[in-house]
Protein backbone atom coordinates (compact mmCIF):
# COMPACT_ATOMS: atom_id res chain seq x y z
CA UNK A 1 0.00 0.00 0.00
CA UNK A 2 1.14 3.38 -0.59
CA UNK A 3 1.72 5.86 2.30
CA UNK A 4 2.13 3.61 4.81
CA UNK A 5 4.87 5.46 6.70
CA UNK A 6 2.38 7.45 7.51
CA UNK A 7 0.49 5.34 9.87
CA UNK A 8 4.16 3.05 10.36
CA UNK A 9 6.34 6.31 11.87
CA UNK A 10 3.48 7.15 14.20
CA UNK A 11 3.07 3.78 15.62
CA UNK A 12 7.02 4.09 15.96
CA UNK A 13 6.50 7.14 17.81
CA UNK A 14 3.82 5.69 20.81
CA UNK A 15 6.44 2.44 21.16
CA UNK A 16 9.31 5.28 21.78
CA UNK A 17 6.88 7.40 24.74
CA UNK A 18 7.24 10.54 21.55
CA UNK A 19 3.63 10.50 20.33
CA UNK A 20 2.16 14.33 20.41
CA UNK A 21 -1.28 14.80 20.47
CA UNK A 22 -2.88 17.97 20.85
CA UNK A 23 -5.18 19.29 24.02
CA UNK A 24 -7.53 21.59 23.18
CA UNK A 25 -7.63 24.87 25.24
CA UNK A 26 -11.27 26.14 26.29
CA UNK A 27 -9.77 29.03 28.57
CA UNK A 28 -6.77 30.64 28.90
CA UNK A 29 -6.45 33.65 31.11
CA UNK A 30 -3.38 34.57 33.99
CA UNK A 31 -1.55 31.73 35.41
CA UNK A 32 -4.92 29.60 35.00
CA UNK A 33 -5.55 27.46 31.81
CA UNK A 34 -8.91 25.47 31.37
CA UNK A 35 -8.13 21.85 29.64
CA UNK A 36 -11.21 19.42 29.39
CA UNK A 37 -13.14 20.76 32.42
CA UNK A 38 -10.25 21.35 34.29
CA UNK A 39 -8.13 23.88 35.48
CA UNK A 40 -4.58 24.38 36.42
CA UNK A 41 -2.15 26.65 36.72
CA UNK A 42 0.04 27.12 33.75
CA UNK A 43 3.69 27.10 33.78
CA UNK A 44 3.75 25.80 30.35
CA UNK A 45 2.82 29.47 28.35
CA UNK A 46 5.19 31.69 26.51
CA UNK A 47 3.42 34.74 26.96
CA UNK A 48 6.01 35.68 29.96
CA UNK A 49 4.97 39.58 30.46
CA UNK A 50 1.26 38.02 31.19
CA UNK A 51 -0.02 40.67 28.58
CA UNK A 52 -2.42 38.51 26.99
CA UNK A 53 -6.06 39.47 27.62
CA UNK A 54 -4.66 43.01 28.69
CA UNK A 55 -7.49 45.29 28.39
CA UNK A 56 -5.54 48.49 26.34
CA UNK A 57 -4.40 45.59 23.99
CA UNK A 58 -7.87 44.47 23.51
CA UNK A 59 -9.21 47.57 23.00
CA UNK A 60 -6.55 48.56 20.13
CA UNK A 61 -6.97 45.16 18.52
CA UNK A 62 -10.49 47.07 18.19
CA UNK A 63 -9.73 50.41 16.98
CA UNK A 64 -7.40 49.07 14.20
CA UNK A 65 -9.94 46.85 13.45
CA UNK A 66 -12.19 49.91 12.97
CA UNK A 67 -9.64 51.51 11.43
CA UNK A 68 -7.35 49.42 9.33
CA UNK A 69 -9.58 46.44 9.45
CA UNK A 70 -9.02 42.47 10.44
CA UNK A 71 -7.10 41.21 7.05
CA UNK A 72 -4.25 43.03 4.90
CA UNK A 73 -6.38 42.36 2.26
CA UNK A 74 -2.77 41.82 0.00
CA UNK A 75 0.71 41.27 0.39
CA UNK A 76 3.35 43.92 1.55
CA UNK A 77 4.23 44.96 -2.12
CA UNK A 78 0.66 45.17 -3.25
CA UNK A 79 -1.71 46.99 -1.06
CA UNK A 80 -0.76 45.31 2.26
CA UNK A 81 1.66 47.14 4.50
CA UNK A 82 -0.72 49.93 5.94
CA UNK A 83 -0.13 53.08 8.22
CA UNK A 84 -0.52 50.77 11.41
CA UNK A 85 2.51 48.65 9.87
CA UNK A 86 4.38 51.10 9.21
CA UNK A 87 3.90 52.90 12.89
CA UNK A 88 4.68 49.40 14.58
CA UNK A 89 7.79 49.45 12.20
CA UNK A 90 9.11 52.60 13.58
CA UNK A 91 8.23 51.93 16.89
CA UNK A 92 10.57 49.25 16.84
CA UNK A 93 13.36 50.53 15.27
CA UNK A 94 13.13 53.15 17.47
CA UNK A 95 13.15 50.47 20.22
CA UNK A 96 15.86 48.64 19.93
CA UNK A 97 17.51 51.52 17.55
CA UNK A 98 18.14 49.97 14.09
CA UNK A 99 17.86 51.50 11.12
CA UNK A 100 15.07 49.57 9.30
CA UNK A 101 12.31 46.74 10.54
CA UNK A 102 10.12 44.43 8.57
CA UNK A 103 7.24 42.46 9.86
CA UNK A 104 6.67 38.51 8.73
CA UNK A 105 3.78 36.08 8.92
CA UNK A 106 5.66 34.43 11.93
CA UNK A 107 8.79 33.87 13.53
CA UNK A 108 8.80 30.55 11.54
CA UNK A 109 8.95 32.23 8.13
CA UNK A 110 11.33 35.08 9.20
CA UNK A 111 14.14 32.53 10.16
CA UNK A 112 13.58 30.79 6.93
CA UNK A 113 13.59 34.01 5.03
CA UNK A 114 16.32 35.51 6.30
CA UNK A 115 18.81 32.20 6.58
CA UNK A 116 18.14 32.29 2.96
CA UNK A 117 18.62 36.11 1.86
CA UNK A 118 22.09 35.90 4.23
CA UNK A 119 22.81 32.18 2.91
CA UNK A 120 24.01 33.30 -0.34
CA UNK A 121 26.33 30.88 -2.58
CA UNK A 122 29.07 33.01 -1.33
CA UNK A 123 28.65 32.78 2.45
CA UNK A 124 29.33 31.00 5.26
CA UNK A 125 26.48 30.34 8.29
CA UNK A 126 27.91 29.38 11.73
CA UNK A 127 25.06 28.20 13.78
CA UNK A 128 24.98 27.60 17.51
CA UNK A 129 24.02 23.57 17.80
CA UNK A 130 20.56 24.18 19.51
CA UNK A 131 19.07 26.52 17.09
CA UNK A 132 15.84 26.78 16.38
CA UNK A 133 14.33 24.48 13.63
CA UNK A 134 13.17 27.35 11.29
CA UNK A 135 16.94 28.46 11.18
CA UNK A 136 18.59 24.97 10.46
CA UNK A 137 15.59 24.38 7.84
CA UNK A 138 16.67 27.66 6.44
CA UNK A 139 19.98 27.50 6.50
CA UNK A 140 20.47 23.98 5.07
CA UNK A 141 17.77 25.27 2.22
CA UNK A 142 20.18 28.08 1.49
CA UNK A 143 23.41 28.41 -0.63
CA UNK A 144 25.66 28.73 1.82
CA UNK A 145 28.07 26.80 3.59
CA UNK A 146 27.06 25.72 7.00
CA UNK A 147 28.35 24.76 10.14
CA UNK A 148 27.34 24.35 13.79
CA UNK A 149 29.15 25.16 16.70
CA UNK A 150 28.62 23.17 20.05
CA UNK A 151 26.14 25.22 21.96
CA UNK A 152 27.40 28.30 23.15
CA UNK A 153 31.13 27.20 22.33
CA UNK A 154 32.68 30.41 21.43
CA UNK A 155 35.73 28.90 21.03
CA UNK A 156 34.94 26.52 18.94
CA UNK A 157 32.90 29.01 16.78
CA UNK A 158 36.58 30.87 16.83
CA UNK A 159 38.01 27.92 15.80
CA UNK A 160 35.98 27.39 12.85
CA UNK A 161 35.85 31.10 11.90
CA UNK A 162 39.99 30.90 11.84
CA UNK A 163 40.09 27.98 9.99
CA UNK A 164 38.02 29.39 6.66
CA UNK A 165 39.44 32.63 6.61
CA UNK A 166 42.91 30.31 6.34
CA UNK A 167 41.30 28.40 3.50
CA UNK A 168 40.44 31.43 1.26
CA UNK A 169 42.64 34.11 3.08
CA UNK A 170 42.53 36.52 0.10
CA UNK A 171 38.86 36.04 -0.74
CA UNK A 172 36.94 39.85 -0.60
CA UNK A 173 33.75 37.90 -0.74
CA UNK A 174 34.09 36.09 2.25
CA UNK A 175 30.44 36.47 3.43
CA UNK A 176 29.84 35.35 7.38
CA UNK A 177 27.23 35.51 9.71
CA UNK A 178 27.29 33.67 13.67
CA UNK A 179 24.06 32.88 14.14
CA UNK A 180 22.29 32.30 17.81
CA UNK A 181 19.33 32.39 19.70
CA UNK A 182 19.32 35.62 22.78
CA UNK A 183 17.72 33.07 25.23
CA UNK A 184 17.60 29.56 24.37
CA UNK A 185 13.71 27.96 24.06
CA UNK A 186 14.35 24.45 25.84
CA UNK A 187 16.63 25.76 28.71
CA UNK A 188 16.22 29.50 29.34
CA UNK A 189 20.07 29.80 29.38
CA UNK A 190 21.46 32.69 27.69
CA UNK A 191 24.05 33.36 24.37
CA UNK A 192 27.30 35.08 25.08
CA UNK A 193 25.67 37.75 23.42
CA UNK A 194 28.60 40.63 23.84
CA UNK A 195 31.33 38.09 23.26
CA UNK A 196 29.70 36.82 20.10
CA UNK A 197 29.31 40.53 19.10
CA UNK A 198 33.03 41.04 19.04
CA UNK A 199 33.91 37.88 17.24
CA UNK A 200 31.31 39.42 14.50
CA UNK A 201 33.15 42.34 14.40
CA UNK A 202 36.47 40.82 14.31
CA UNK A 203 36.17 38.75 11.72
CA UNK A 204 33.89 41.23 9.69
CA UNK A 205 30.73 38.94 10.29
CA UNK A 206 27.43 39.43 10.56
CA UNK A 207 25.73 38.84 13.92
CA UNK A 208 22.35 37.06 13.60
CA UNK A 209 20.27 36.52 17.04
CA UNK A 210 16.88 34.78 17.43
CA UNK A 211 15.24 36.61 20.13
CA UNK A 212 12.41 35.05 20.36
CA UNK A 213 12.39 34.32 24.58
CA UNK A 214 14.36 37.66 25.39
CA UNK A 215 12.29 40.48 23.73
CA UNK A 216 10.23 41.87 26.41
CA UNK A 217 12.03 39.87 29.16
CA UNK A 218 15.82 41.10 29.02
CA UNK A 219 16.90 44.75 29.26
CA UNK A 220 15.36 47.73 31.23
CA UNK A 221 12.97 48.33 27.91
CA UNK A 222 12.41 44.60 27.54
CA UNK A 223 14.74 45.69 24.38
CA UNK A 224 16.10 41.89 24.78
CA UNK A 225 20.18 40.79 23.29
CA UNK A 226 19.96 44.73 21.83
CA UNK A 227 20.33 45.61 25.54
CA UNK A 228 24.19 43.79 25.80
CA UNK A 229 25.83 45.16 22.42
CA UNK A 230 25.13 45.73 18.76
CA UNK A 231 23.48 42.98 16.85
CA UNK A 232 23.15 43.71 13.37
CA UNK A 233 20.19 41.81 12.50
CA UNK A 234 17.74 40.57 15.03
CA UNK A 235 14.96 38.98 14.67
CA UNK A 236 11.48 38.03 17.16
CA UNK A 237 8.33 36.95 17.43
CA UNK A 238 5.27 39.17 18.37
CA UNK A 239 3.46 36.08 19.53
CA UNK A 240 5.66 35.37 23.32
CA UNK A 241 6.09 38.16 25.01
CA UNK A 242 4.68 40.95 22.85
CA UNK A 243 1.60 38.55 22.83
CA UNK A 244 0.03 38.83 19.78
CA UNK A 245 1.23 36.94 16.36
CA UNK A 246 3.53 37.37 13.64
CA UNK A 247 7.71 38.40 14.07
CA UNK A 248 9.76 41.26 13.09
CA UNK A 249 13.25 41.97 11.52
CA UNK A 250 15.33 44.71 12.24
CA UNK A 251 18.45 45.30 10.45
CA UNK A 252 20.26 47.86 8.49
CA UNK A 253 18.28 49.50 5.00
CA UNK A 254 21.13 46.92 2.55
CA UNK A 255 19.15 44.08 4.17
CA UNK A 256 15.45 45.51 4.21
CA UNK A 257 15.93 46.80 1.02
CA UNK A 258 17.06 43.24 -0.56
CA UNK A 259 14.34 41.22 1.45
CA UNK A 260 11.91 43.34 -0.01
CA UNK A 261 13.10 42.63 -3.46
CA UNK A 262 13.96 38.89 -3.26
CA UNK A 263 12.58 37.16 -0.44
CA UNK A 264 9.95 34.85 -1.58
CA UNK A 265 8.44 34.91 2.34
CA UNK A 266 8.10 38.51 2.02
CA UNK A 267 7.34 39.33 -1.18
CA UNK A 268 4.80 36.03 -1.40
CA UNK A 269 2.47 35.93 1.60
CA UNK A 270 -0.33 38.08 3.21
CA UNK A 271 1.06 41.06 5.33
CA UNK A 272 -0.10 40.40 9.45
CA UNK A 273 -3.38 41.93 10.01
CA UNK A 274 -3.19 45.80 10.31
CA UNK A 275 -5.48 45.31 13.46
CA UNK A 276 -2.92 43.14 15.00
CA UNK A 277 -0.20 45.18 13.93
CA UNK A 278 -2.28 48.29 16.59
CA UNK A 279 -2.51 46.27 19.06
CA UNK A 280 1.18 44.86 18.55
CA UNK A 281 1.97 48.82 18.90
CA UNK A 282 0.21 48.98 22.27
CA UNK A 283 1.64 46.11 23.39
CA UNK A 284 5.34 47.17 23.50
CA UNK A 285 5.04 50.55 24.53
CA UNK A 286 3.37 48.66 27.65
CA UNK A 287 6.61 46.40 27.75
CA UNK A 288 8.92 49.44 27.51
CA UNK A 289 6.98 51.22 30.52
CA UNK A 290 6.34 48.07 32.89
CA UNK A 291 9.87 46.93 34.15
CA UNK A 292 7.57 45.48 36.93
CA UNK A 293 7.33 42.62 34.81
CA UNK A 294 10.79 42.07 34.56
CA UNK A 295 11.22 42.25 38.01
CA UNK A 296 8.46 39.85 39.06
CA UNK A 297 9.66 36.89 36.66
CA UNK A 298 13.11 37.57 38.04
CA UNK A 299 11.68 37.28 41.43
CA UNK A 300 9.46 34.57 41.28
CA UNK A 301 12.71 32.45 39.05
CA UNK A 302 14.56 32.83 42.05
CA UNK A 303 12.12 31.92 44.52
CA UNK A 304 11.62 28.93 42.67
CA UNK A 305 15.55 28.04 42.88
CA UNK A 306 15.34 28.12 46.40
CA UNK A 307 12.50 26.26 47.05
CA UNK A 308 12.81 23.46 44.94
CA UNK A 309 14.74 20.29 47.40
CA UNK A 310 18.42 20.25 46.25
CA UNK A 311 18.15 16.72 44.36
CA UNK A 312 16.75 18.36 41.89
CA UNK A 313 18.64 18.89 38.67
CA UNK A 314 17.40 22.88 37.84
CA UNK A 315 19.22 24.48 34.86
CA UNK A 316 19.56 27.96 36.42
CA UNK A 317 19.48 31.53 34.26
CA UNK A 318 17.86 34.73 34.50
CA UNK A 319 15.01 34.22 32.28
CA UNK A 320 11.82 33.23 32.39
CA UNK A 321 12.62 29.68 31.38
CA UNK A 322 13.49 27.11 33.44
CA UNK A 323 14.47 23.48 32.76
CA UNK A 324 14.34 20.60 35.28
CA UNK A 325 15.82 17.56 33.63
CA UNK A 326 14.81 14.52 34.71
CA UNK A 327 16.26 11.33 31.41
CA UNK A 328 14.05 9.18 29.49
CA UNK A 329 10.65 10.21 27.95
CA UNK A 330 8.85 7.59 30.17
CA UNK A 331 10.06 8.81 33.08
CA UNK A 332 9.16 12.39 32.17
CA UNK A 333 5.20 11.74 30.71
CA UNK A 334 5.20 9.83 34.37
CA UNK A 335 6.43 13.20 36.29
CA UNK A 336 4.23 15.52 33.90
CA UNK A 337 1.06 12.93 34.14
CA UNK A 338 1.65 13.45 38.42
CA UNK A 339 1.94 16.73 38.22
CA UNK A 340 -1.47 17.11 36.22
CA UNK A 341 -3.03 15.47 38.78
CA UNK A 342 -2.51 17.88 40.95
CA UNK A 343 -4.08 20.49 39.19
CA UNK A 344 -0.25 21.79 37.15
CA UNK A 345 0.30 22.03 33.24
CA UNK A 346 3.39 22.41 32.13
CA UNK A 347 5.09 20.69 29.25
CA UNK A 348 7.49 16.98 29.01
CA UNK A 349 10.14 17.87 25.71
CA UNK A 350 11.38 14.77 24.63
CA UNK A 351 13.74 14.21 22.05
CA UNK A 352 14.13 14.94 19.00
CA UNK A 353 13.65 18.41 20.53
CA UNK A 354 16.48 17.79 22.83
CA UNK A 355 19.04 15.17 22.93
CA UNK A 356 18.69 11.35 23.67
CA UNK A 357 18.10 10.90 27.44
CA UNK A 358 17.27 14.42 28.52
CA UNK A 359 13.77 14.64 28.64
CA UNK A 360 12.53 17.33 30.72
CA UNK A 361 10.26 19.55 32.27
CA UNK A 362 9.71 23.14 30.58
CA UNK A 363 8.69 25.25 32.91
CA UNK A 364 7.84 28.92 32.34
CA UNK A 365 7.19 31.71 34.49
CA UNK A 366 5.20 34.81 33.91
CA UNK A 367 4.51 37.77 35.22
CA UNK A 368 1.15 36.70 36.03
CA UNK A 369 2.51 34.11 38.34
CA UNK A 370 2.05 34.24 42.53
CA UNK A 371 3.99 34.08 45.09
CA UNK A 372 2.14 30.89 46.08
CA UNK A 373 1.92 29.24 42.74
CA UNK A 374 5.76 29.06 42.74
CA UNK A 375 5.32 27.74 46.32
CA UNK A 376 3.03 25.38 45.15
CA UNK A 377 4.87 24.07 42.42
CA UNK A 378 7.81 23.48 44.41
CA UNK A 379 6.10 21.33 46.58
CA UNK A 380 4.20 19.22 43.97
CA UNK A 381 8.08 19.14 42.17
CA UNK A 382 10.00 18.15 45.20
CA UNK A 383 7.39 15.29 45.95
CA UNK A 384 7.11 13.65 42.85
CA UNK A 385 10.39 13.61 41.66
CA UNK A 386 11.54 10.91 43.96
C1 LIG B 1 8.76 30.31 18.83
C2 LIG B 1 10.08 30.44 18.16
C3 LIG B 1 10.20 30.77 16.81
C4 LIG B 1 9.01 30.81 15.89
O1 LIG B 1 8.23 31.93 16.06
P1 LIG B 1 6.69 31.84 15.59
O2 LIG B 1 6.26 33.25 15.47
O3 LIG B 1 5.98 31.07 16.65
O4 LIG B 1 6.67 31.12 14.28
C5 LIG B 1 11.45 31.00 16.30
N1 LIG B 1 12.55 30.87 17.07
C6 LIG B 1 12.48 30.51 18.36
C7 LIG B 1 13.73 30.39 19.16
C8 LIG B 1 11.24 30.26 18.94
O5 LIG B 1 11.17 29.87 20.21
Amino acid sequence: MAFNYLTDDVEQQKQRARYRARQCVIEQSGRYVKINDKNYVNFSSNDYLGLNHHPEINQALAIGADKFGTCASGSSLITGYSYAHQALEHDICDWLNKPKCLLFASGFSANTALMQALGHKSSHLYLDKLSHASLIDGALSSEAKVKRFLHNDIEQLQRLISKNQQAEPHDDELNQVIVSEGVFSMDGDQADVANLAKIAKQHQALLYLDDAHSIGVIGKKGQGSSSLADIDVVMATLGKSIATSGAFVACDKNLADYLINFSRHYIYSTAISPALAWATKKSIEIIQAEHWRREKINELSKLLTEKLSQKIQLIENSSSIHAIVIGDETSTLDVCQQLRNKGIWLTAIRPPTVPFNSSRLRVTITASHEVNDINYLASCVNEVIQ
